[in-house]
């Protein structure tokens, strides 16, 4: 097993290449080979002809031709050529044989996979005699001279050279492109490895925009929602010290004061114990539902809803108190909206919620309107004030558990959980909840859901 992604790479593109390269070399050397051989047979052929119409024009006849006076020991050149190399048989004008390397009586040699043919031998358009040859499929042999040796030789070397060249500098391009690819690699791992060791929010460099960079990305991404989702939890458990201490101490001061008896009870104190021992148990319901939606085992109970019929509950149950601090609710709703898919309890507690708040970030005199819509396959109940509004640098937490926009408010009895456990439960339901707020104008939360 190769333990290194740049040793694999770097041994894949030399493979590549040995193998390229090697099928080039035998594609080009026998092609080489083949071109080569016709162009000897060729030149073969062609200087045969050319000396004996050369010796029948300068002499007229055929008469002397294989006269060893005049040619040297053998005759001719190509009377000395070995019939299994080339077949050859000279023929005068009248087909009488003057000449054949062949053995006697025969006209064709019998050379396997050779080609035949013949070739008037023409002087001053006339023809002066045939030639008849019987070659074979590999003229190698017929080589002679040392140039053309030199000339194979050559074209052997200059593809040997080329194939070695073109390996090394396969290894030299793999090596740099697979250090290139592995080195982005390397470093996720070393990244991976200090977010494993608790580094929580390592980012790393993104270099490019293909795979690798995109998985960089991802990896910034989630390192820092690591990050984030830890420090989340980290606060929340301070938070939730501390939302518990400031009624249990309150609780647990009377309490010895009382059984110290350096207090007398009376109805006041009894109904201090009673609203604290309330909120208490009020933050704990909140903290248990927010932990059952978190494990999606919040137990709904969904039925089809009518949407103006929640927005019509929603203001009546909240009419009084708006009024008693002076502030309008009204409610807008078209004719006819499609039916929701919700439990109208949980969506009670909702928009409840969302009045609630209304009420308590908005002047006296202001409007509370409540709206329904369609869009695409949603009914969008809305609930829009003309109070305080939030903040845009704040707007992205009002929905995290236990933020609270105004810090010293933070005793005043409010949670913070509020708008936590209303995201928690429109998501439950399938929908969604947003927000838009300018400040010193109004908010409005949106609660999107989906049709029947
Ligand atoms: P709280 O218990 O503090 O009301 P919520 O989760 O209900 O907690 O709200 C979180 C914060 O969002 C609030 O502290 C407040 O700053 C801001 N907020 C919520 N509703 C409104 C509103 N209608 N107008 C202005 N600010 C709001």
């Amino acid at each position: 097993m190769l333990r290194s992604l740049g040793l694999k790479l770097t041994l894949a593109f030399l493979t590549v290449a040995i193998l390229s390269v090697t099928l080039v070399a035998i594609v080009i050397g026998q092609r080489t080979m083949r071109e080569f051989d016709q162009f000897v047979s060729d030149r073969f052929q062609h200087t045969l002809i050319e000396q004996l119409t050369d010796y029948y024009a300068s002499n007229g006849s055929w008469r002397g031709l294989l006269d060893e006076r005049d040619h040297g020991p053998g005759g001719p050149r190509f009377m000395r050529t070995r019939p299994e190399l080339a077949g050859i048989t000279l023929l005068d004008a009248n087909a009488n044989v003057i000449f054949s390397n062949l053995p006697k009586g025969a006209r064709e040699f019998p050379i396997p996979n050779s080609t035949y043919k013949e070739v008037a031998l023409k002087v001053n358009n006339q023809t002066v005699g045939w030639l008849q040859l019987n070659l074979p499929p590999d003229n190698s042999a017929l080589i002679s001279g040392a140039a053309e040796l030199e000339f194979l030789r050559r074209v052997r070397l200059a593809t040997i050279y080329s194939a070695v060249a073109t390996s090394l500098l396969a290894v030299l391009l793999g090596w740099l492109l697979a250090r290139a690819i592995s080195k982005p690699v390397r470093e996720l791992t070393l990244a991976t490895q200090a977010v494993a060791q608790g580094q929580l929010g390592h980012q790393v460099t993104v270099q490019s925009s293909d795979e690798i960079g995109q998985l960089a990305t991802s990896f910034n991404q989630m390192s820092a929602d690591l990050a984030h989702a830890t420090q989340l939890r980290r606060q929340m458990t301070a938070d939730i010290a501390h939302d518990l201490r400031t009624p249990l101490s309150v609780i647990l001061g009377y309490t010895e004061a009382l059984n110290d008896g350096k207090l007398s009870g009376d109805e006041e104190i009894y109904d201090t114990l009673h609203n604290e021992a309330k909120h208490l148990n009020h933050l704990i319901d909140d903290l248990r539902l927010l932990s059952l939606a978190d494990a999606k085992e919040l137990p709904l109970n969904l039925v089809e809803v009518e949407p103006a019929e929640v927005l019509q509950r929603t203001a009546a149950a909240h009419q009084m108190r708006a009024q008693q601090v002076g502030i309008a609710l009204e409610i807008t709703t078209p004719p006819a909206l499609p039916t929701i898919i919700a439990d109208p309890e949980r969506l009670a507690q909702v928009l409840g919620n969302l009045v609630n708040n209304a009420i308590r970030y908005t002047k006296s005199g202001g409007v509370i309107s409540l709206r329904a819509g369609l869009q695409g396959h949603a009914v969008l109940l809305q609930v829009q004030d003309t109070g305080a509004g939030i903040d845009a640098d704040e707007l992205p937490y009002i929905f995290d558990r236990f933020y609270r926009g105004d810090k010293s408010r933070s005793n005043s009895g409010e949670s913070g959980l509020g708008l936590a456990i209303a995201k928690s439960i429109v998501e439950a339901q399938g929908g969604a909840i947003t927000v838009e707020s300018t400040p010193g104008v109004g908010s409005t939360f949106i609660v999107a859901l989906p049709t029947a």
